[in-house]
């Protein structure tokens, strides 16, 4: 992996960033980036990973910027084949994994149909990472043996969701893009014969220390987390009730923050 740059010149690097904490990339992901000539990143990763490269490398961002027109996913193509072409090593950055809601599929295709070679370095998806870091296991020998995940952005007015019957029987329904949809997603599954006492958790940036996480049931979560904003991942059914009891990491922020406390206090005692 060492010698990436020199062996791999010409290729696209679909890298995993995971869900936040730059600490979550793969080794091999960070690897890639420390070696790359240009780096294609999206809105969600976070940008600290960039601290990863080295100062000559180009950094090109087409995530969506408020009141400019968004990068399309053609012209993403576009810059992926001609940076390729000419030689460079290209990360192609993605938050949380490639093939999770992330496009990758597509940019594999286009990459294939232009002859370009292309490596995949699968990252954390917030579809896991999110429920371990509110404490929820997806799975338990007690109330989870599958879970299912979906996006709740074409809920509405769309063929995808046709099963939303099965959906609503899912041991665990993990929802990404669904927090604008919270109300008609919990209705739906209503509708379809999931109780509406059925445990609800909205984990908002996950991994961050800025995470929050809104606990509520099918019925209220709607208004409980009305000041939820994206990116946020939904989790739905028993096992949600357990970020209650196992909230290991709002646990141990709460920790840091009285020790800082704690030795700001003995500073000023010293002084
Ligand atoms: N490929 C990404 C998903 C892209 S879709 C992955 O595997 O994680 C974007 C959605 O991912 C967001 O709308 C949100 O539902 C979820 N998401 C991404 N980052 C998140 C984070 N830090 N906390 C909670 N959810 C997140």
């Amino acid at each position: 992996m060492n010698e990436l740059r020199n062996i791999h010149r010409g290729k696209v690097y679909l890298v995993g960033a995971g869900p936040g904490d730059p600490d979550l990339i793969t080794v091999k992901g960070s690897k890639a980036l420390e070696q790359a000539d240009v780096i294609v990143y999206d809105r969600l990763i976070n940008p600290e990973l960039l601290a990863l490269t080295t100062e000559e490398s180009e950094h090109i961002y087409v995530g969506k910027t408020p009141g400019k027109p968004s990068v399309s996913q053609e012209q993403i193509n576009t810059i992926l084949i001609a940076k390729a072409k000419s030689g460079k090593m290209v990360v192609r950055l993605k938050g949380g994994d490639p093939f999770v809601f992330g496009r990758g599929g597509e940019e594999c295709e286009e990459l294939k149909a232009n002859d370009i070679s292309y490596e995949v370095i699968p990252g954390i998806s917030s579809a896991l990472a999110a429920p371990s870091f509110a404490g929820i296991p997806i799975t338990h020998r007690k109330a989870g043996r599958s879970f299912t995940v979906v996006t709740g952005h074409t809920i509405t007015g769309s063929d995808t969701f046709k099963n939303w019957g099965h959906l609503a029987y899912a041991d665990t329904l993990v929802v990404l893009m669904g927090v604008r949809n919270l109300g008609a997603i919990s209705a739906e599954l209503i509708e379809h014969g999931r109780d509406g006492g059925t445990p609800v958790a909205v984990i908002e940036r996950a991994t961050y220390e800025s995470q929050k996480v809104v606990y509520g049931n099918l019925e209220n979560i709607k208004e409980k987390a009305s000041e939820t904003s994206p990116p946020a991942t939904i989790v739905i059914g028993e096992l949600a009730a357990m970020c209650n009891d196992l909230s290991w990491f709002k646990e141990l922020k709460q920790e840091y923050t009285e020790t800082t406390q704690e030795a700001q206090l003995l500073t000023n005692y010293a002084v």
